[in-house]
């Protein structure tokens, strides 16, 4: 089948075990090299622009096409893996949340991950009743929320990657509570497990503008990402628009505003974002569903991805996966 597109997603790509924080969870860049080396063995490595070609002019992709994708303009994606994708002519999608270039500031999904790598499996217990505590002060201030049991008792689902506590905490702290109160209890957690100003955190952590241009001119292609990394269906109307329009605005000169791609921050949409993305420009999205894509039968803007723990050296959940 010549529709079939292996889409790929990665995060934090790093050497883990000489860096500030080893804790965090990201793919080590030992593994990333092995897994290039795998894709080239077994897979037709394409680009965005062909992914697009060959929607819209309902040609054949390669046999084995796979396309990789990194989230969250990390400095990782700079240092580390843009020179290989360059040794390897290949080219790679990259998605940045406009908040972290326009303001230099930290996401709170990346908050809340280094809260996480710093407590660790030993402080993991520590760090949840930490956040009993702090829910317990802010409820009935100017919030109002359900009791801990409660919302644990409806959150704490493991997934494929993350146990029920780690679920737990990441689902009050990205989505769950009301915005301020996420914002409040996420800052007091980072202060305290990550003792560092926020813009040297965050200039460390994400690349800048410079090195995108120099990523683009070199074939590499960028995404929006959300402009605060929301969970878009989770917004109204006006905050979703307003959302899209401040990220679209961020990457001037960097995305063609005719025709962009859309990643979605946690992988979260709804009709009305498609409805409104569609009609801003967009022509191709992805998601995180877990399958393989198949850019005949799929809509453009809803394409899946499978993760780089689902191939090896990491693992062979790609071959379950149907
Ligand atoms: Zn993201």
């Amino acid at each position: 089948m010549k529709s079939k597109l292996t889409v790929v997603m990665y995060h934090y790509v790093r050497d883990l075990a000489n860096s500030r924080y080893p804790g965090i969870k990201g793919l080590d860049l030992s593994l990333f090299l092995k897994q290039i080396e795998f894709f080239k063995e077994n897979y037709t490595i394409v680009s965005v622009e062909q992914v697009t070609e060959c929607i819209e002019t309902k040609r054949n992709l390669p046999e084995k096409s796979l396309l990789l994708t990194f989230d969250d303009g990390y400095i990782d994606h700079y240092i580390n893996v843009f020179p290989v994708l360059m040794e390897n002519s290949i080219s790679g999608l990259f998605s940045v949340s406009g908040k972290v270039l326009a303001e230099s500031k930290p996401l709170n999904v990346n908050k809340i991950h280094y809260v996480l790598a710093e407590a660790g499996e030993h402080r993991k217990q520590e760090l949840l009743s930490k956040v009993y505590k702090l829910l317990d002060y802010y409820r009935g201030t100017e919030f109002d929320y359900p009791s801990n049991e409660e919302l644990y008792a409806k959150l704490a689902v493991a997934n494929r990657f993350d146990d029920k506590d780690i679920i737990f905490i990441k689902r009050i702290l990205q989505a769950e509570l009301p915005e301020r109160a996420r914002d409040l209890i996420t800052d007091d957690l980072f202060r305290e497990y990550i003792p560092i100003p926020e813009s040297t955190f965050s200039r460390e952590l994400y690349m800048n503008f410079d090195q995108m241009k120099l990523m683009k001119k070199s074939g590499m292609h960028f995404a929006v990402h959300g402009y605060e990394h929301y969970w878009l269906e989770k917004l109204n109307d006006q905050e979703m628009q307003k959302d899209i329009t401040m990220s679209l605005d961020v990457l001037e000169g960097i995305i063609d505003r005719e025709r962009w791609t859309m990643v979605y921050p946690y992988g979260s949409y709804s009709r009305e974002v498609l409805s409104y993305i569609a009609d801003n420009g967009c022509n191709l999205g992805f998601t995180t569903a877990v399958r393989f894509a198949d850019i005949q039968a799929d809509a453009p803007l809803l394409l899946p991805r499978l993760d780089t723990n689902d191939f090896p050296p990491k693992s062979d959940n790609y071959l379950k996966i149907t």
